[in-house]
């Protein structure tokens, strides 16, 4: 296998690219974005297809071999499928994955599995259509949960993305366990970020540590099981049943020190971590001009600078914390 060249001061070795194509979503989640919606950026500013792909090939070149498509909701952008299949043949891409809120999912499924894409995550936070309504503040549970259930019989890999926050879906947790018992499916609870597009913080306290103690209380047997090395989740399985679950420390930031990702904003932004201030910014670069050779050269750069972790870069940031998940790409 090839070694990436995006190697940061510590020695962590990048080899996952998320990619946003979008920062327009058909969704509200009240931890994203407000109502009103966000200031979305003009479609200018968006990257093209042409300049994500030019871009995408670069950053295989440099040794990325996995590559997530996320938003905003990838799915709302015309023209999102002919550029996932001309991306599918990119050489020296092993792996291209999808997080999506599931709304216009299932209609592509064809297309998808013919590119070799099935792994797709599914913004999921309630299993009570009042409930998702609330969080969303869109009435589309039925059309999510019956697509999620069409993509599992259909042969897809499916995780579920699952926001943990008091007042919301704590009562939701056990019916997802539940939901792994007969479902070859992967739940994650993730806790909440500061990334909603407003200036509240949000966090209500549901860390990790929690949200596991509320799982224990209710199972005796919860099998710990292996994660991959980069994983941000760490797993586990109801003893019988045939999905597994995971917690996402996503706000306490435990999982920094094997983090091998690196992000691409719908509008350029490259970030070499979530928390951070974007190091540059592609789209404005590649429009006045900048070669192959200066592009990696700054991609390269803006690695080896990379923070420690999550705490250092928010240190670092000037920037506010409570940028939207949607223009970060999540
Ligand atoms: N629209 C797609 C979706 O919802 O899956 C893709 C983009 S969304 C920004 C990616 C992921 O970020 C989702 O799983 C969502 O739950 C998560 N997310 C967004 N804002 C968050 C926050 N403030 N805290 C934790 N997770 C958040
Ligand atoms: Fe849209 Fe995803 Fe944000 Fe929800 S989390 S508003 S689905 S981008």
């Amino acid at each position: 296998m090839r070694e990436s060249l995006l190697v940061d001061q510590y020695g962590r070795r990048l080899n996952y690219l998320r990619l946003s194509v979008t920062d327009r979503c058909n969704f509200r989640c009240y931890y994203c974005m407000p109502e009103e919606g966000i200031d979305f950026a003009k479609r200018s500013q968006l990257l093209s297809f042409d300049e994500m792909y030019r871009l995408s090939a670069l950053f295989v070149g440099l040794g990325v071999d996995k590559i997530r498509i996320t938003g905003g909701e990838p799915f709302v952008r015309n023209g999102i499928i002919p550029f996932l299949d001309k991306l599918s043949k990119l050489d020296g891409l092993n792996e291209i994955v999808i997080t999506s809120n599931g709304t216009l999912t299932t209609q592509h499924q064809a297309a998808l599995k013919n590119m070799g894409i099935s792994k797709i995550n599914i913004s999921l936070d309630s299993l009570n259509a009042e409930r998702f309504h609330y969080i969303t503040r869109r009435d589309s549970f039925d059309t999510v949960y019956n697509g999620i259930m069409q993509m599992l019989d259909n042969g897809f890999d499916i995780k579920l993305n699952c926001v943990v926050a008091e007042n919301k879906n704590i009562e939701d947790i056990i019916p997802f366990i539940e939901l792994t018992k007969d479902h070859q499916i992967a739940v994650r609870f993730l806790e909440e970020m500061p990334f909603n597009g407003t200036e509240t913080s949000g966090y209500t306290g549901w860390d990790h540590t929690k949200i596991y103690e509320h799982i224990a209380a209710h199972y005796n047997r919860i099998n710990k099981i292996i994660s991959e090395a980069n994983s941000t989740s760490v797993n586990y399985q109801i003893a019988s049943y045939k999905g597994s679950f995971g917690i996402i420390p996503s706000f306490s930031r435990t999982f920094c020190g094997t983090c091998n990702r690196i992000r691409l904003s719908a509008t350029g932004e490259l970030r070499t971590c979530l928390y951070g201030a974007p190091a540059a910014n592609l789209r404005d670069l590649i429009r006045s001009g900048a070669s192959g050779e200066e592009l990696e050269q700054i991609i390269l750069n803006a690695v080896a600078k990379r923070e420690r972790d999550g705490f250092a870069a928010e240190a670092a940031s000037r920037q506010s914390i409570h940028t939207s998940m949607s223009v970060l790409g999540g």
